[in-house]
């Protein structure tokens, strides 16, 4: 028999990406999203689609006793570091409650594996050296507690009940299907790339830089923007891995790029200047994140494709080009 997965959050950024590359290597998908924040057209031909919220504990009950399955791969949850400054309740019990209801879920109908979507927001105090697997967890945003308490609660699922698990940190998802399948759609946007192509191409007036004072080269935040499609593939490798014990792995290309040096290159890119002004910070938002990946590079051969910045812009630049209206039908 095939192999088989539930994927929540299927029809978000990072999930739908991990969807098309379970299918296309011929395994089984049921996507378990409640539309909330992702897409129906996001959802790849070939996944089963069930609309349903996490919350729902009987509704996840019924679909995890459609076992067997592979693994679950959970995706679906809050995932804003500034809205969770302004709600940090809200962010801090959906994703705990969701997430830890959703594991003894998995324990009880003998699920043996479980990767959890995390973040390099669990890193929050930020660090000028790229940040491995050793680096102290210091979140700076309820959203970076949440996942740090999930991956707390994956380590006593394995310690009690043997449940092995997967926590990608990722660092900053960008680009878009290269095949021009599937993209990058929030609503409203609040992520840089998308923000800065807008304004490139005249669809936004133009691109707050969120701070200029930061302790960084020019002063703007250094991210490692890491192609959403390089992270569908060490989803992957990482169930693979499973078959050796859990792990964790810093998910990201290894190096820094600050907001000014984004908006150079779309402009690049797009043949026009950004427009741009600068504003105040933004809470939560700490100075510089990178990642060192050597350990999942090491340990599954993963090797992100789109090194850089040019590669991963150019790909969301294509996708936003030809859906201006993101995966909605476009007004009358
Ligand atoms: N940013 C910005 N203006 C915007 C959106 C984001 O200056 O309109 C900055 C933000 O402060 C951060 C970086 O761009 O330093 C990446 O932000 P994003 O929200 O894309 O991802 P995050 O790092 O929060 O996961």
């Amino acid at each position: 028999m095939g192999r088989r997965y539930l994927v929540t959050g299927g029809a978000g950024f990072v999930g739908s990406h991990t969807v098309a590359a379970l299918l296309d290597r011929g395994d089984a998908v049921v996507v378990l999203d409640d539309l909330s924040t992702g897409h129906r057209a996001a959802v790849p031909d070939g996944a089963r689609l069930v609309v349903g919220a996490l919350e729902d504990a009987a509704g996840v009950d019924a679909l995890l006793s459609e076992g067997p399955w592979d693994a679950v791969l959970h995706f679906a949850a809050l995932s804003l570091v500034g809205e969770s400054m302004q709600a940090p309740y809200r962010y801090l019990a959906t994703n705990l409650d969701n997430g830890v209801r959703l594991i003894a879920a998995c324990v009880r109908h003998d699920v043996r594996r479980f990767v959890l979507s995390s973040t390099a927001a669990l890193f929050g105090a930020g660090s000028d050296a790229p940040i491995d697997e050793e680096a102290a967890i210091d979140p700076g945003s309820p959203y970076g507690e949440s996942k740090a308490m999930l991956e707390r609660a994956l380590l006593w699922a394995e310690r009690v009940h043997g449940l092995r698990s997967a926590s990608l940190r990722y660092f900053n998802a960008a680009g878009a299907d290269p095949a021009g399948r599937l993209g990058e759609d929030h609503a409203p946007e609040t992520h840089l790339i998308p923000l800065v192509i807008d304004a490139a191409l005249g669809r936004r007036p133009e691109l707050a830089v969120f701070g200029d004072d930061y302790p960084t080269p020019d002063g703007t935040c250094v991210r490692d923007y890491v192609h959403v499609s390089d992270l569908a593939d060490a989803h992957l490798r990482a169930l693979a891995r499973l078959d050796q014990g859990s792990v964790r792995y810093n998910l990201g290309n290894g190096r820094g790029h600050s907001v000014l040096q984004v908006i150079e290159a779309v402009g690049r890119l797009c043949g026009r200047p950004v427009p741009h002004r600068i504003a105040p910070r933004r809470a939560g938002d700490p100075p510089m994140l990178v990642a060192a990946s050597g350990r999942i590079m090491r340990e599954t051969g993963w090797q992100p494709r789109f090194a850089d910045l040019d590669g991963i812009v150019g790909t969301a630049l294509a996708w936003r080009e030809a859906h201006p209206h993101g995966y909605r039908t476009p007004p009358a």
